[in-house]
């Protein structure tokens, strides 16, 4: 009973000689599993939003790993800051356009090849009331936002998954790589003011298991992650006495996070291959009151 209760869940690889499971010994998974870091060492990496914030942060982050890492933000300046800083590629993109995200890619891949590591940073806030004193929400500030960050999201995974299915897979497995979302607290308790906003997170949220689902069959992996208040330009930029009620709010640590903390998460998502469909909220157990 329990050796087919172990096949249902190993599949074939039990009914191959122990010497050739991959990671599995009879002490359990040693050799594979957590521990099967994909080796960043001159694989490329892409990360939009990366000339600020959370982005650049991850930029770094994986550059220090040996990742080739190509900046892509719509302010071509603040790309190259970073790009500067890590020896990367810098590219001016809109991620909400086709053509320049294809335009970009078609960039990186000729210089540094398909990215097997893509992380998609770029992202508006927006505040408006559906009714406010000045009338309703303008719709055009509804689609800018949706635009760019669930658009924007969808358009740079749809292109680069097709550029990385082409990709040899790199792991026993068969992993060909991973695609890491940002979404926002907000996709699940927004607040007063934030419609656009949360309606355009949590449109990234529900993106992220069907998109698992169907890029698995090429190895890719599709995970998002929620972050709550980091000290980002972003956070940063508002009035103080915002930042501070903000920042009480955050049951423990009582602080903003930091865009490297965020980047140690996307580096676990990348190394951990059992990741993958999720959403991981990143918010020190903060839920965002109605304001
Ligand atoms: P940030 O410092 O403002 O960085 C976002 C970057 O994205 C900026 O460099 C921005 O360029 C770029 N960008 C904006 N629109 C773009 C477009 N259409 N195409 C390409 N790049 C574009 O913000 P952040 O805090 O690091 O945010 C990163 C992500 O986390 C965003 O999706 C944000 O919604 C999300 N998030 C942030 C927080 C927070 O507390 N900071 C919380 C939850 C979720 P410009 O400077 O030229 O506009």
């Amino acid at each position: 009973h329990c050796s087919a209760l172990r096949r249902d869940i190993f599949g074939l690889r039990l009914l191959m000689p122990m010497a050739v499971r991959p990671g599995l010994t009879q002490f359990g998974w040693s050799d594979i599993g957590a521990r099967d870091m994909m080796d960043l060492n001159g694989v490329t990496a892409l990360v939009t939003g990366a000339g600020s914030g959370m982005g650049a942060a991850t930029a770094k982050a994986l550059a220090k790993r040996g990742a080739r890492v190509a900046i892509v933000d719509l302010n071509l300046e603040s790309a190259q800051q970073t790009a500067d800083s890590i020896n990367g590629l810098a590219l001016g993109a809109d991620v909400s356009s086709g053509e320049s995200v294809e335009v970009a890619l078609q960039q990186v891949v000729n210089e540094l090849g398909a990215p097997r590591v893509v992380v998609s940073c770029a992202g508006i806030a927006a505040a408006s009331r559906i009714v406010g004193r000045e009338g309703p929400h303008e719709l055009d500030l509804y689609q800018r936002v949706i635009n760019v960050n669930l658009v924007g999201t969808f358009n740079v995974l749809r292109l680069t998954a097709e550029r990385m299915s082409a990709l040899d897979p790199v792991s026993d497995s068969g992993a060909r790589g991973v695609i890491v979302n940002t979404a926002s607290v907000a996709a699940y308790d927004g607040q007063i003011g934030q419609a656009a906003y949360s309606s355009s997170k949590g449109g990234v949220v529900a993106l992220t298991l069907p998109a698992a689902r169907e890029l698995a069959r090429f190895g890719i992996r599709v995970m998002t992650v929620a972050p709550g208040l980091i000290a980002t330009p972003m956070l940063l930029d508002m009035p103080d006495e915002v930042q501070q009620s903000l920042a009480g709010q955050v049951p423990f640590p009582q602080r903003f996070g930091a865009p490297e903390e965020y980047a140690d998460l996307v580096l676990h998502i990348v190394d951990n291959e059992m990741l993958n469909g999720e959403v991981i909220r990143f918010d020190g157990a903060i839920r965002l009151q109605p304001k």
